[in-house]
């Protein structure tokens, strides 16, 4: 081969890795999607653990966080009468995971409580309950709710219905419509703790898909009439984009400035956002500072 050839050779090749090159990077550019970070999430999770957050709250009743799909969290909550429920199981390979890493046996789960029909809530009813043999409480409306055993409502013969499921603990329904017209939340007053789904986020609170803002707005208003030490475990990782809103909102609130920036930390390292307390979004959350805003 003279020269010419073989430089006429590394010139096409060269081209021909650029273009590769040019195709990766549309690939990751136009691929911002759920599925690339969903990508990136499994393969951390094979190296990290499946769990982001463990907390034992009054009443003795841990929770532990996993994060599913791309932004979501689902709960595995460990009762004070060692029932053991899941909240909002997206999918069922992360949950199945952190029951492993948690030591739980096969069968150990008792309960799946879901807040709505999203399937980001309720994909991995069906494998949960075949793994474990659980029952599944959701919102009685409709009937969209995967493997469903029970529907429950608000204001009907629920909290005894949930008593007689839970015994120890008390566990109140409340209507939250908005999101959708079946959301319900899971209150627990000894506790202190709320599972509000897609209603209440840190600093946010979910689109309207179903039902109408007045709605929402009733449904903000209900979650802000519980006590302040109220602890709220909402069901995704929305806090940095809603902080930015609620900067935008009030640019010179200091507790909106300070909880930006303090989201933006935790965010940096990966950390979650969720919990939050109550006492802490009514000074920093837009839509239950509705009144004061406008
Ligand atoms: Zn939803
Ligand atoms: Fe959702």
């Amino acid at each position: 081969m003279c020269v010419c050839e073989f430089l006429d050779c590394f010139l096409e090749f060269a081209a021909k890795i650029q273009n590769a090159h040019r195709s990766f990077r549309r690939f990751i550019r136009t691929n911002t999607s759920a599925s690339w970070t969903t990508m990136r999430k499994r393969l951390l999770s094979t190296i990290s653990s499946s769990i982001s957050k463990s907390k034992t709250h009054k009443n003795n009743i841990t929770v532990h966080q996993i994060p599913c799909l791309s932004d979501n969290y689902a709960y595995l909550v460990e009762l004070k009468n060692g029932k053991r429920v899941c909240v909002d199981p997206s999918e069922s390979d992360p949950i199945v995971s952190a029951m492993k890493d948690l030591g739980w046996e096969n069968n150990s789960l008792d309960f799946i409580w879901n807040t709505h029909h999203h399937y980001d809530h309720v994909g991995g009813n069906k494998e949960l309950k075949e793994y474990t043999g659980c029952f599944v409480i959701g919102p009685d409306y409709g009937s969209d709710i995967p493997e469903i055993d029970v529907g429950i409502r608000e204001n009907r013969d629920d909290e005894e219905k949930m008593s007689f499921l839970h015994d120890t603990e008390t566990i109140q329904v409340l209507a939250l419509p908005g999101h959708t017209l079946d959301h319900i939340g899971f209150y627990l007053p000894e506790s202190g703790l709320l599972f509000s789904g897609d209603t209440l986020f840190a600093m946010g609170c979910g689109r309207l898909f179903e039902g109408t803002a007045e709605q929402m707005y009733e449904s903000l208003q209900k979650i802000s009439n519980l006590p302040d030490n109220t602890i709220v475990y909402a069901a995704h990782e929305y806090t940095q984009d809603n902080a930015r809103f609620a900067l935008s909102e009030e640019p010179s609130n200091q507790d909106v400035l300070d909880r930006s920036d303090h989201v933006n930390e935790l965010r940096s390292r990966d950390e979650t956002t969720v919990p939050f307390d109550l006492a802490q979004e009514r000074k920093t959350n837009p839509f239950l500072r509705a009144a004061d805003v406008e």
